[in-house]
């Protein structure tokens, strides 16, 4: 007999492969060994990836509104995806370049501000009112483009009436209206009635709006149910052109322009 010696040297070269081949072989996502533990550990705890591969960027913790994708706010003014609310202002004086009087009926016959918007907006604008008219529905312009200056006006009339507080739940602060873009127009129907007030909610044109404008690029920008997000009541009659693109995804997520971009909330 040579003694036993070499049995503790065997068993020592085992562990000694066993962890090693433990330590060094990648790890299945769902392994709960100790190498993957400690990978999780040094991401944050959010990766399950293999030592030595990419580390995804960790998602977004607080989501988005029906799996929307986090995306940034378009704040770009000339951009046809612009958002303007009571978050996000346009620049001092912004004023688009391109604005143009739509051949389409208005309440009014003046060739005044209120009946231009931007190109691109008019000339979908047009193909919307053909296209109404074909299903037997005439539709009038109330207000489309809106200049700081007039919207300065404005608000301070309406302040000097209701008080400040008031005046800004139904009136934009110089700044922030969308009509300052050029690309939004508030409608009516060609007799002028109830126009830009509550009552058009409901007519045939409203209806017919709802269901119709996002095929021409336009969206109900102030839907009903949406008044915490868009921070503005109801408005059956304020229409937004973002774009054919723009406006399908937007209808058939069902979402606000603040919830597809993730802008937060606006109050009041
Ligand atoms: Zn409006």
């Amino acid at each position: 007999m040579r003694g036993k010696w070499w049995v503790p040297l065997l068993l020592l070269v085992v562990i000694a492969a066993g962890w090693a081949i433990g330590r060094y072989t990648a790890p299945s996502p769902s392994a709960g060994g100790s190498a993957a533990t400690e990978q999780q550990e040094l991401n944050g705890g959010t990766s399950t990836a293999a030592p030595g591969s990419e580390v995804s960027p960790a998602p977004s913790p607080s989501g988005a509104p029906g799996g929307n994708e986090v995306r940034q706010a378009d704040t770009e003014p000339d951009s046809i995806g612009v958002i303007v609310n009571k978050q996000y202002g346009l620049e001092e004086g912004y004023k688009p370049e391109d604005l143009v009087y739509p051949n389409v009926p208005f309440i009014f016959k003046e060739k005044i501000e209120k009946r231009m918007l931007r190109k691109e907006a008019a000339a979908a604008l047009e193909e919307m009112f053909a296209g109404a008219e074909k299903d037997g529905v005439y539709l009038a312009g109330v207000s489309g483009y809106r200049s700081e200056a007039t919207q300065t006006v404005l608000f301070d009339n309406y302040v000097k009436r209701d008080g400040e507080e008031k005046a800004r739940t139904y009136s934009a602060v110089p700044g922030h209206s969308e009509h300052q873009t050029g690309l939004a127009i508030d409608l009516s129907g060609r007799d002028g009635k109830c126009a830009a007030e509550s009552c058009f909610a409901g007519t045939k044109e409203a209806d017919w709006l709802a269901q119709h404008a996002p095929e021409y690029g336009f969206i109900i920008r102030y839907p009903e149910g949406k008044e915490a997000i868009t921070g503005y009541m109801y408005e059956a009659w304020h229409v937004r052109y973002v774009g054919k693109e723009l406006a399908r995804t937007l209808t058939e997520k069902g979402l606000t322009l603040e919830e597809y971009y993730n802008a937060v909330p606006v109050s009041k």
